[in-house]
């Protein structure tokens, strides 16, 4: 389960970058250079597992394009076939499918991966064909002229026509419409809810469903086994090249981190779902300073909530910040002691997640800058029994926090207090929100042991709004617990009022990211909006103020708005708990899905004003290896380096899969 930046993107940090971070523009996307100066204190060793771990990680990213949409890759080649070969190209025509093609690489097709709406060129079919045809007489090989000519007309309607497949993921869809049909995605081909109902998959996690010959087939994501007795499935060529390198990454691990990447290995070779879990087992149990994260691993991109999403990271340990999760984490017991609900969903023996503050030095896939906090892994019974692990992205919160500056909180703020309060304590607070929500928030709760399946079996489209909402609201309600002063993790009482502003404005300030339509379907939007429109309506210690025409979201009583907290928090353990699809509907329906569109238009105009990014999309690091005369991997040297250059970047990631002439 992530945790998307968002109080981060209000509240800016005392600490700088040297550089600034944001280093391009398009549109309303910022480009941020991501810095991991923890890599230089690495021995050489764990520097180079930290390459082979990217160049894998790197080795996956074509996937997630094909994942969102079945035309994602064919666009890409295209696109990127012109902006690798700007010669002869009319200038004013390649600087807008320049600007398009790096909104594309950020959210990794043409929807935006945050609202999941498509976004259309600005260049017309025409232009985009003519500098096409110059980029192939220009040495574009990838294409003859006629083959890119008809490769274009079939992707005339994807690229160009707003209401073809308008968005990634339909939960909410208009009437009449099924929600696997209304959504872009190629999870799913030619197959209704109808088709899905009666049909039991085998690899729910890995494998797309589709319809052939008039009943549903999993074509299953895999590389095959060297025996050939599990044949290549799909994916085939991008997870074989990302075990090749995951061999030599486990090469340079200690035992058990070696074992765990031959346990992906396997699992990326057969698919199965046990090599999954076997994988899982022994990753969590790992905390080595250089870390990773590779697989099917997010549900939210699926309407059904079953098919995972391919992403990775890589990171390194950043000792600093490290202090306060671990602290976190050893006091886990007491908090899942206080929390607000029912003593039969209390877990007893809770074994404190692993916790680490950690700088990202790869995030490929459909794992995004915005990522600031993860807790993995997602399957209920590797939790149970070993506990999971958390990470706090150190990194992309300084990043972000550092471009952003304080525009959005004067404008946005209701009282001059709650300006001078989240100046003053919103790094602090934003730090253990993150902590907390990952640490004590996803991990916390007992099922009925009625349940023979996970929850999100049960709770259906509405689970990863739900669980988004219970580890929010577990930071609002510890926030105020005596036990944080006590550990010496907060300087002052005002930090849970910077923590609750921010949670109370952001239901506002979000809606500038939903700038067409009139519902919410990302699940921590819907979680934000479920959080403050249900402590308004219940408590009545949020609302609504207008001056001078603006509107604002003042907080009038924060112990009345920390009873809501607890109460929708206890009401949300239960519904998990108890697998209650009717209450998570009725709740989530009623105060997480709609807004007004009036006050969202004007929120986008003052936004505008602002000039601040509503998207933001991640440069990696980059780690370049030296090697010595004989191209041995033992003498090989890393070195870490901040390129600033996302188009460099994104097409050295392509050229890994370049077509050999
Ligand atoms: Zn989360």
């Amino acid at each position: 389960m992530k945790l998307v930046a968002w109080m981060a993107a209000l509240a800016a940090r005392a600490w700088c970058q040297p550089e600034n971070a944001r280093v391009d523009r398009v549109g309303d996307t910022g480009f941020l250079q991501l810095q991991a100066d923890s890599f230089k204190s690495l021995t050489p060793r764990e520097q180079e597992l930290g390459y082979w771990l990217s160049q894998a990680s790197i080795a996956i990213n074509p996937i997630i394009y094909d994942q969102l949409s079945r035309f994602g890759l064919r666009e890409k080649r295209v696109l990127e076939a012109i902006v690798a070969h700007p010669d002869g190209v009319n200038p004013a025509a390649y600087q807008k499918i320049l600007a398009f093609t790096k909104l594309f690489w950020a959210n990794r097709g043409n929807h935006n991966e945050t609202t999941a709406q498509k976004f259309l060129p600005e260049f017309t079919f025409e232009e985009l064909k003519e500098a096409g045809l110059t980029a192939i007489q220009h040495g574009a090989a990838d294409f003859s002229k006629p083959a890119f000519e008809k490769e274009l007309e079939q992707l005339r309607q994807p690229l160009f026509d707003p209401n073809f497949e308008p968005m990634i993921t339909a939960k909410s869809p208009r009437a009449g419409q099924d929600i696997l049909q209304a959504s872009s995605n190629n999870f799913y081909f030619g197959v209704t809810l109808a088709d899905v109902k009666n049909f039991t998959e085998q690899y729910p996690l890995n494998s797309r469903l589709a319809k052939i010959n008039g009943r549903p087939e999993e074509q299953v994501y895999r590389a095959g086994t060297p025996d050939r007795r599990v044949p290549p499935g799909m994916y085939a060529e991008y997870l074989a090249k990302a075990n090749s390198f995951l061999g030599k990454a486990a090469e340079m691990a200690e035992p058990a981190q070696a074992q765990a990447i031959r346990d992906l290995i396997r699992y990326y070779q057969t698919g199965d779902p046990k090599d999954w879990l076997h994988f899982g087992v022994d990753w969590v149990q790992n905390n080595a300073r250089v870390d990773f994260d590779n697989g099917f691993i997010e549900v939210y991109r699926d309407p059904r909530g079953a098919k995972g999403s391919s992403q990775s990271f890589v990171t390194v340990t950043d000792n600093r910040v490290n202090s306060l999760m671990v602290k976190i984490a050893d006091n886990a017991q007491y908090f899942e002691d206080h929390a607000p609900w029912a003593p039969q969903y209390k877990k007893q023996g809770v074994k404190p997640p692993l916790a680490k503050a950690v700088e990202a030095v790869s995030e490929t896939g459909d794992f995004h800058v915005t990522t600031i906090g993860d807790n993995l892994p997602n399957e209920n019974e590797i939790h149970e029994k070993y506990g999971s692990k958390s990470f706090l992205f150190t990194g992309s919160t300084r990043a972000i926090a550092h471009a952003a500056g304080f525009g959005a909180l004067e404008e946005f703020a209701a009282s001059r207090k709650e300006i001078d309060i989240c100046k003053k304590y919103g790094d602090e607070a934003d730090d253990l929100l993150v902590a907390m929500h990952e640490i004590i928030g996803h991990g916390s709760g007992k099922l009925n042991p009625k349940l023979t399946h996970e929850p999100a079996y049960y709770l259906k489209e509405y689970f990863s709004t739900l669980e988004e909402a219970r580890a929010d609201l577990m930071a609002l309600w510890n926030v105020n617990d005596p036990k944080l002063k006590e550990l010496g993790l907060i300087s002052n009482p005002d930090v849970a009022k910077a923590m609750y502003y921010a949670a109370a404005r952001v239901a506002l300030t979000q809606l500038r990211r939903i700038p067409k339509g009139d519902s919410i379907e990302e699940d921590h939007q819907r979680n934000r909006q479920l959080i403050v429109n249900y402590i308004r309506d219940k408590t009545g210690a949020i609302a609504e103020m207008k001056r001078n025409g603006k509107t604002y979201l003042e907080i009038r009583d924060f112990a009345k708005m920390r009873e809501g907290v607890g109460q929708l928090l206890a009401e949300l353990m239960r519904i998990k708990a108890e697998g209650d699809y009717n209450a998570i509907k009725a709740l989530i329906d009623k105060y997480g899905v709609h807004f007004d569109t009036a006050i969202r238009d004007e929120v986008v105009k003052r936004y505008k004003g602002l000039d601040i990014p509503a998207y933001w999309a991640g440069i990696n690091p980059d780690l370049t290896a030296a090697f010595d005369g004989n191209g041995k991997a033992s003498k090989m040297t890393v070195t870490i380096s901040y390129s600033r250059d996302f188009v460099k970047q994104q097409l050295g990631y392509s050229a890994v899969y370049a077509p050999k002439h």
